[in-house]
């Protein structure tokens, strides 16, 4: 999925100021966000209160939806450039088609991970025949400046790695977890995870004390390090932790996002991240005319036009919010 929105606006973050160093407990509420006709989303990242988990830039959880007697799932090419898209599934299936000729139908807890580099396009849709419910979330995860210009690549990976304990499975998505790593290719110290709980279940997840963490609700009833978090909103946890308490009141699914802080100040608007507006707006002139982003091949639809660029130029920001 991507960001839809027609009044986007500039996000600068990165950098050691937004971190916190030590262990917190800072519960985040989504922002409902309706993408296309049929879809709402709820956005966890950029929030008003946070906007990088580690090199994890951007979150949206969606669904469950009946999509049964709907089309779904209906973005349309668009571009992107300086990060990596991460499509996790819970429920259905989302067919990506990209610039470079990858089609592929990702489903339940198969890693699609898209590496844009400086710049790819992609369509994701619901296929024609598709299951009933659609429960997932998208996310992306931030280049840094070493790796951003890499050559555009799509991985699908179905066999992930798990780590279990009572009560618990972890599927590594990205990064490392408990010493199992996921073959997705990462670019910055990162950890991302689907935590499957059992009603009723206690469990202890070790983790890294460098790290800044959150935990993504995306069903059922848990508690983390002690604070109910409903599905759809996200905990912050920063830093200094060794290890993360897990109560399932039920049956619970939950994603651990975490990595080190990322020292760099980023500038995001709509699909891409870069360093400057000088950048975005060579971005949005590339994607305008049809160069450097390629073509989707097959996608029944015309490309998204980018927003417009705010009126009021990039102001530079401080360490602190
Ligand atoms: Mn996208």
């Amino acid at each position: 999925m991507s960001n839809l929105d027609r009044q986007a606006a500039v996000t600068v973050c990165g950098g050691r100021g937004f971190v916190v160093a030590e262990p917190v407990r800072e519960l985040l509420s989504p922002r409902r966000v309706r993408l296309g006709e049929s879809t709402e989303v709820r956005r966890l990242l950029p929030n008003l209160g946070r906007r990088m988990v580690g090199a994890w830039a951007f979150v949206d959880h969606y669904g469950p939806d009946d999509i049964a007697d709907e089309p779904g799932m209906q973005v349309p090419p668009h571009p992107h450039m300086g990060l990596q898209t991460v499509s996790w599934l819970h429920e259905g299936e989302v067919l990506h088609r990209d610039s470079l000729g990858s089609l592929r139908t990702v489903r339940p807890r198969e890693l699609g991970l898209m590496t844009s580099g400086r710049a790819i396009s992609h369509s994701e849709e619901s296929p024609r025949d598709h299951a009933r419910l659609l429960h997932g979330a998208q996310l992306w995860v931030a280049l840094p400046d070493a790796h951003r210009q890499v050559a555009p690549h799509f991985q699908h990976h179905t066999d992930l790695p798990v780590v279990t304990a009572p009560g618990l499975a972890a599927t590594v998505i990205l990064g490392t977890l408990d010493g199992a790593v996921s073959p997705g290719t990462v670019y910055t110290p990162i950890t991302g995870a689907d935590l499957s709980l059992t009603g009723g279940g206690e469990a202890r997840l070790p983790l890294e004390p460098d790290f800044e963490y959150a935990v993504l609700s995306m069903s059922g009833e848990a508690e983390v390090d002690g604070v109910p978090v409903l599905p759809g909103s996200m905990l912050y946890l920063g830093c200094g932790r060794t290890e993360l308490p897990l109560r399932a009141v039920s049956d619970a699914g939950l994603m651990l996002l975490g990595g080190e802080p990322f020292e760099e100040e980023i500038v995001m608007f709509w699909n891409w991240i870069g360093r400057s507006q000088e950048e975005i707006e060579q971005a949005r002139e590339d994607w305008t005319n049809g160069t450097r982003f390629g073509e989707v091949k097959g996608y029944d639809g015309p490309p998204l036009p980018a927003p417009e660029l705010p009126a009021t130029r990039l102001k530079p920001r401080g360490r602190m919010r």
